[in-house]
């Protein structure tokens, strides 16, 4: 059994790393520009450094890096090791205050949206030290900002901060409208909920897909999947027990507290859940996360896969982000209280949200756009491409009641009797689970459900502070100028109510009515990612992000164009993969399986011209038509493909790819899956839906 509470953090160089290792005033300095946000002094960033030098080399590092996250989604480092030459032709380790502030890779090789065309090539990293600096494998990793030379953003931590710092400064003055002279911050929090697949290493070589392109592309449904409902918190196998088991310490070593592990509804799908944090070190800890959960996989001989789609016709993988706002003494301001209906503070925050939710509904969408993500949103297991918001019953009574003027009552707890006796009755919970809302209010957060499982948070969180901030602006400055604070509030809450109530459903967003109902409303139905893009760089998005310094028009434009060009090369490759696979091992397999049953036909009709071969020939005839029709398929998407040379603009070609290369993909995929169910297991060349399903 390993000693947890010693094993947490020893990777970090954490809180209390420092206050040991760190002369008194060197360490008051740093914690003093940490909680202030402040530039900090070469002199002491010097002391820092070699303190973390010397521990990162007891822990037997040897390299350090800068540790960042460029627009593409995952995080990047480039390692140098600590050594510098003496006179003598020996080396020492050494670590300066301006190796650990300041970082200059060459930029160049990361998307940069146009960016890089205009400006130079070189690029910054500069220390978070809000985010601790920690060990992996033999490397002192640094979490660091990216910037271009000019200073244009290259990454997604910087906003990130940005929209922190923003939403900070509009909640404090709502704060202050209410009497509170204590708060001096406000952060966001965020616990995201990690789900994964595992497969069998080894079943995993065998797929051409999976390797390339993180989903299968071909294979046919296998007689069980998930509709016994028999995986969703079912008791976890021994195998991946052992994995989790190792996961947890590996993510406590890092300092992340890892806390919730379960199977997930489709077979091979599980979860994985860390307590909430600052949302610029959950944004960290869960890229961390990731990267552990595949490291780990293969140690145990398996592969994770974050894909959002791996499997056809299962439910794919998705991130919840839970998310709320609190103070810097710890109060959260998305608590209603006891009585909610008299909290009036609570209701200004509730209905920023509301408000900010229903205005920025684009761009909520556009932070979960991507190519995997298409596959999931508007499938039956994950919430649609519309965005709306659950608030249960307490809250929507509460909020009618505050629209109408009409009393409220406080609900009466409900009780749940589960008419056994040795079982306690339970407080229901108020805000009843519904799972079907993109967003929604669980207790006493907002839970944003649309995340895709391989998307980094970053992008929602920025978007969700940033719209959250501007309405607590509009708010703040309403709030400052009434001379009666709390019917103020009422009011702006009343109003607020009545123009945005339409984003609030607490009904079944799978059903197709919702459908027709959101669209009655007037909200947004953002289907793909080329039809969620345009909306990133509308003028009104492009002057919120300006006005709050998030992005410059520049930057947004860059990311807008990174996101379309990202979505054409994957469909690309996921096309050249699905040729490769059909050209190469698809129509070999069935041609000679075509070829054995010729075979056996006229074996059998040698012994005995009589016996009849009606099977065989039945079965070669629909096979040869069914290959026929594959081969028709296999020169539509080799003709889509070529085509898409011809379509000129980011966005006309991402839409080109939508429609004519994953729409000629789905169809070769259609006979390939039939050509599957009537062939030999023995020779089709891959291993199909159930081993890789069940192979753990
Ligand atoms: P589930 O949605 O599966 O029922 P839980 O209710 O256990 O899960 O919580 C989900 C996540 O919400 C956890 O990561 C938890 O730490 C996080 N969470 C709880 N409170 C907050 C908060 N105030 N801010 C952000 N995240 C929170
Ligand atoms: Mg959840």
């Amino acid at each position: 059994m390993p000693n947890v509470p010693e094993l947490f953090g020893s990777l970090v160089f954490n809180d209390a790393t420092m206050k040991e290792r760190l002369p008194k005033d060197t360490y008051k300095a740093l914690k003093k520009t940490i909680q202030d946000g402040k530039p900090l002094d070469i002199n002491i960033a010097n002391v820092v450094a070699h303190a973390m030098k010397e521990w990162a080399i007891e822990n037997g590092a040897t390299h350090f890096t800068h540790w960042f996250q460029p627009m593409t989604g995952i995080t990047a480092e480039k390692h140098d090791s600590f050594i510098s030459p003496t006179p003598d032709g020996k080396v020492i380790m050494e670590f300066s205050g301006k190796e650990l502030i300041k970082g200059e890779p060459d930029a160049s090789s990361f998307p940069s949206g146009g960016i890089r065309a205009t400006f130079e090539a070189r690029g910054y990293t500069a220390w978070d030290p809000t985010s601790y600096a920690f060990i992996k494998e033999g490397s002192l990793c640094i979490p660091t900002a990216f910037c271009s030379y000019t200073g244009e953003v290259l990454d997604k931590k910087t906003p990130l901060l940005r929209s922190m710092e923003c939403i900070s400064q509009q909640a404090v003055r709502v704060l202050r409208t209410f009497g509170d002279t204590t708060t001096t911050r406000v952060l966001t929090t965020v616990g995201p909920e990690q789900e994964y697949f595992l497969v069998d290493k080894e079943v995993y070589k065998k797929r051409k897909d999976l390797i390339y392109c993180g989903r299968t592309l071909f294979g046919a449904r296998p007689p069980k999947g998930q509709e016994l409902d028999d995986h969703y918190f079912g008791s976890i196998k021994p195998r991946v027990a052992a994995y989790m088991k190792d996961l947890d310490e590996e993510l406590w070593k890092l300092g992340i507290y890892a806390k919730t592990k379960h199977n997930e509804v489709a077979p091979a799908q599980h979860e994985l859940a860390p307590i909430f944090d600052t949302t610029n070190i959950a944004t960290d800890h869960n890229q961390l996360t990731m990267e552990v959960m595949k490291k780990v996989a293969d140690k145990h001989g398996l592969v994770c896969l974050l894909h959002e789609k791996p499997f056809a016709g299962v439910n794919g993988s998705g991130k919840h982000n839970n998310w709320s706002i609190s103070t810097n003494t710890g109060k959260n301001l998305l608590d209603p209280s006891k009585n909610p209906r008299e909290n009036t503070q609570f209701l200004v925050f509730l209905a920023a949200v509301i408000k900010a939710v229903d205005e920025h509904q684009d761009l909520l969408r556009v932070s979960v756009a991507s190519a995997g993500n298409d596959h999931r949103l508007g499938a039956n297991e994950a919430p649609p491409a519309i965005i709306s918001m659950f608030l249960g019953d307490e809250l929507t009574a509460v909020l009618e009641s505050v629209e109408t003027g009409k009393d409220y009552k406080a609900q009466d707890v409900k009780m749940m009797d589960t008419n056994v006796d040795v079982l306690p009755n339970f407080v229901k919970d108020t805000t009843d689970r519904n799972r079907t809302s993109p967003f929604a209010f669980t207790g006493n957060k907002f839970e944003f459900r649309m995340l895709g499982s391989s998307e980094n948070i970053a992008c929602a969180n920025i978007m969700l502070n940033t719209a959250v901030a501007d309405v607590l602006e509009e708010f703040a400055d309403v709030l400052e100028k009434a001379d009666d604070v709390k019917s103020a509030a009422e009011e702006l809450v009343k109003k607020t109510i009545k123009e945005h109530k339409r984003i609030i459903f607490n009904g079944n967003n799978y059903s197709d009515e919702w459908v027709a109902e959101a669209e009655r409303r007037g909200l947004l139905n953002l289907r793909t990612l080329p039809d969620a893009l345009p909306y990133y760089i509308s003028d009104k998005n492009i002057k919120l992000f300006q006005k709050h310094n998030i992005y410059t028009p520049v930057e947004i434009k860059a990311r807008y164009e990174i996101q379309l060009e990202n979505y054409a090369k994957i469909l690309n490759i996921e096309a050249l993969t699905a040729l490769d696979m059909a050209k190469k091992d698809i129509v070999p397999a069935v041609s000679e399986y075509i070829k054995e049953l010729a075979k056996t036909a006229s074996l059998v009709k040698s012994v005995d011209s009589e016996i009849c071969t009606c099977a065989e020939t039945e079965l070669i005839k629909k096979l040869s038509s069914l290959l026929s029709s594959f081969t028709k398929k296999i020169d539509e998407l080799d003709k889509a493909v070529v085509g898409a040379k011809e379509v000129d603009g980011v966005l006309e070609t991402a839409v080109y790819y939508k429609d004519s290369v994953l729409a000629s993909m789905q169809e070769l995929r259609a006979v390939a899956d039939e050509m599957e169910q009537n062939m030999s297991s023995k020779l089709w060349p891959y291993p199909s839906y159930g081993t890789m399903l069940f192979s753990v």
